[in-house]
């Protein structure tokens, strides 16, 4: 067993600390106050190659791997939350989907500008009565000589609203012999006709980065942007989530990171009763929780990065990172709040933004609860 980081990645993980420290830290707190996202420091990113870590060169990546691109996101989450969900959805979800699943001419057409960082992508499960069931979709698909035309709602999608958003890759039923059937993943670019940017949703945190409704309203696409099996779309779309829930633990361990070193800085510093706080054991226990969990958490995306880079079977341990790191944060977040008693709950302390941000990564991707019915799923089956 070896725990060693290439040099490779040792290299991203240096480069994109130093990155997050001097290009974002200093203005995450105004982009989220403001509700702006940051297309200059997004541009950025892309000439540098962050979103095309794990693709090969022909198809604008680096040829890296999936622990390299996890922990650019943990790196890049640990200065801005949103910032590494959108790395999650434009490269673990979409990119790899169309590296997976796409022909020869949609690598070429659409994950070359993803990869190059050029332009980002949304996926597009959810609708309104389609939420963990997310198979119970209402939207569809019609073949019309050479055109499928797409109509139904989609919600609280991620990515899409933003001005370098180029495509969604959504789900829809195949209507055959008049009847919605099977499920088909398709790529629809956002200048199709019928494609409408619904309402922009107001959050309780994380306005930098921006969800919106999106509208298919006899929207017409070619017939060449069905993604991969017409059968088996469905199946397509949860295999690529599954790197998802990795990458949402890495965002979760980014997020938990920056918890732990505020804790720590305001511990030191804070006196009371004559002395740093740090030095009362009831602090010192919540900051040995928050670097212990967040040890494991980080421990076990790797593994799960590593299983995938292996082309090994990752869905327990994927689910187990997205699951443990999700509700870790939340706890984290909490606690580095308590740590800074009344000041944590003042806007101009990072803390509070932490705390607030936090919940959200046990709701997509999975909520804990599907997470944990996946787990018991596994669990029934598995042989000891
Ligand atoms: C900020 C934000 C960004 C998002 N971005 C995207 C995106 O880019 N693309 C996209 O497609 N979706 C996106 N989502 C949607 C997200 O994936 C869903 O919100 C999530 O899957 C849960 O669905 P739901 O909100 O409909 O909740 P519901 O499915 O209605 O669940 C409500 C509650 O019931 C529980 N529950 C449901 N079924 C079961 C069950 N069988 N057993 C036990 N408990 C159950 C859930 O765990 C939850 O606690 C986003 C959501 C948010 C809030």
């Amino acid at each position: 067993m070896d725990f060693e980081l290439t040099k490779d990645q040792e290299m991203i993980r240096k480069e994109v600390r130093r990155f997050a420290k001097t290009e974002i830290l200093p203005y995450t707190a105004e982009f989220d106050e403001k509700g702006e996202y940051p297309y200059e420091i997004m541009e950025k990113m892309g000439k540098l190659g962050f979103m095309g870590i794990p693709f090969p060169e022909e198809y604008g990546g680096s040829g890296g791997d999936w622990v390299g691109m996890h922990l650019c996101i943990e790196e890049i989450s640990k200065a801005d939350g949103p910032l590494g969900t959108m790395l999650d959805i434009t490269t673990s979800v979409i990119g790899q989907e169309l590296f997976v699943f796409g022909t020869e001419e949609q690598k070429k057409k659409f994950l070359i500008p993803i990869a190059k960082g050029e332009k980002i992508g949304a996926f597009g499960l959810t609708e309104p009565d389609a939420g963990s069931d997310a198979g119970a979709l209402s939207t569809t698909a019609e073949l019309k000589d050479d055109t499928w035309v797409i109509n139904g709602t989609k919600q609280f999608i991620t990515n899409i609203g933003l001005k370098n958003a180029s495509i969604i890759i959504a789900t829809a039923k195949i209507i055959e012999d008049g009847k919605p059937g099977n499920i088909a993943t398709f790529i629809i670019p956002k200048e199709a006709p019928g494609f409408e940017l619904g309402k922009k949703y107001k959050k309780m945190a994380w306005s930098s980065s921006a969800t919106h409704e999106v509208i298919f309203n006899d929207c017409r696409i070619p017939k060449e942007n069905i993604l991969g099996s017409a059968e088996k779309g469905f199946a397509q779309h949860l295999e690529v989530l599954e790197t998802g829930r990795i990458s949402i633990a890495a965002v979760a361990v980014g997020l938990a990171q920056a918890c732990l070193e505020e804790a720590l800085k305001h511990a030191k510093g804070r006196k009371q009763f004559g002395m740093p706080i740090y030095n009362f054991q009831a602090i010192q226990f919540m900051i040995a929780n928050m670097g212990m969990n967040i040890e494991l958490a980080r421990n076990q995306y790797l593994k799960a990065a590593w299983l995938k880079d292996q082309g090994k079977s990752h869905t327990f341990e994927a689910t187990v990172a997205k699951l443990f790191a999700s509700e870790m944060v939340e706890k984290a977040a909490s606690d580095a709040l308590q740590i800074h008693g009344g000041y944590g709950y003042m806007e101009d302390y990072p803390v509070s933004r932490f705390y607030k941000g936090a919940k959200i990564l046990q709701i997509v991707e999975g909520t804990s609860e599907i997470l944990r019915m996946i787990l018991g799923r596994h669990l029934y089956k598995a042989k000891f």
